[in-house]
């Protein structure tokens, strides 16, 4: 038995910090909306009790540091489960860029073995697992647009943004979203307006939406990381309606209403760049 899951990426439209937790944690309040960038999972039930991964790219482990083995081997302890699987992931999503790539796989995992292994778990069961795996894994279940609080994994939906074009450019460095963290000043933050952006949202108001854009990890990657935003700077320059880091970065996204300038944006930067995408906004749940 087989079943192939498409993995999502995610991109931040809002991206605040509160303080520091005394857990260590950073209290975060993101809004987060899945974009048409998907890795691609198959799983192979096994009749040995073991979990195999196969990863297409090979700087992403394919041991228990791979976040999809992780997933695998929470379900199999919880629910004592003595099957086993065999998990081949298709990367398509560009590896530590700020896009989860890595926790959409896990939670694309446990959507899938939540059914090959017939374990009949609610997604809402399935969003609490994944957060034992990563903070960004509860969203990832369910994917669509939300609002992301206490360390990202509690999820209140909202209605997804209206379609547009994203342009997503990565430069050829990966950030270590910990370093972000650990240089960012949390006393000397300007939050963005997450309120105004819910609200630009609900209305459907996409002027408002790119005019609210904001993530305080911004300039922490951008001191250390200088390319990042000179691709930022490029966007702009090549006419996007909106710009915004994702996640601790490197990767940039444009958001883009005509496809004409989608294309424009996308032809340019691919001068400075190899990891450029132009996808859609998902922005609708799964479940
Ligand atoms: P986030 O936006 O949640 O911070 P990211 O996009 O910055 O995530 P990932 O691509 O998820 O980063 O990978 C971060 C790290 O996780 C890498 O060091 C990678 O080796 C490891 N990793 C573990 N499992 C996976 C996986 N299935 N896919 C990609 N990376 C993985």
């Amino acid at each position: 038995m087989k079943i192939s899951i498409k993995a999502p990426a995610k991109i931040n439209l809002s991206l605040d910090v509160l303080h520091k937790r005394e857990d260590g944690f950073h209290e975060v309040e993101m809004i987060m909306t899945t974009v048409d960038l998907a890795d691609r999972i198959e799983l192979t039930l096994l009749e040995e009790n073991r979990i195999i991964v196969d990863v297409s790219e090979g700087f992403v482990p394919n041991d228990s540091r791979n976040l999809a083995y992780q997933a695998a081997q929470l379900l199999k302890d919880r629910y004592q489960i003595n099957k086993g699987v065999h998990i081949s992931i298709k990367k398509n999503i560009p590896v530590s860029a700020g896009l989860a790539g890595g926790s959409s796989d896990a939670a694309a995992t446990l959507r899938g073995l939540n059914k090959l292994w017939s374990l009949h778990l609610s997604i809402d069961e399935l969003a609490t697992l994944g957060a034992h795996i990563g903070s960004d894994v509860s969203f990832c279940v369910y994917g669509g647009t939300a609002l992301a609080t206490g360390r990202g994994e509690r999820i209140e939906h909202i209605t997804p943004p209206p379609p547009c074009w994203i342009i997503l450019a990565k430069p050829p460095i990966g950030v270590s979203t910990a370093e972000i963290y650990r240089n960012l000043k949390v006393d000397q933050i300007e939050h963005p307006d997450i309120n105004e952006m819910i609200s630009a949202i609900n209305s459907s108001d996409y002027e408002k939406i790119c005019k609210q854009l904001g993530n305080v990890l911004e300039s922490v990657t951008f001191k250390l990381y200088p390319e990042v935003q000179r691709i930022k700077e490029q966007m702009i320059r090549f006419g996007a309606d909106g710009v915004l880091m994702s996640g601790s970065g490197p990767t940039v996204f444009a958001l883009v209403k005509h496809e004409s300038r989608a294309a424009r944006i996308y032809n340019g930067l691919r001068g400075f760049c190899n990891d450029v995408y132009a996808v859609r906004l998902l922005g609708e749940r799964y479940y």
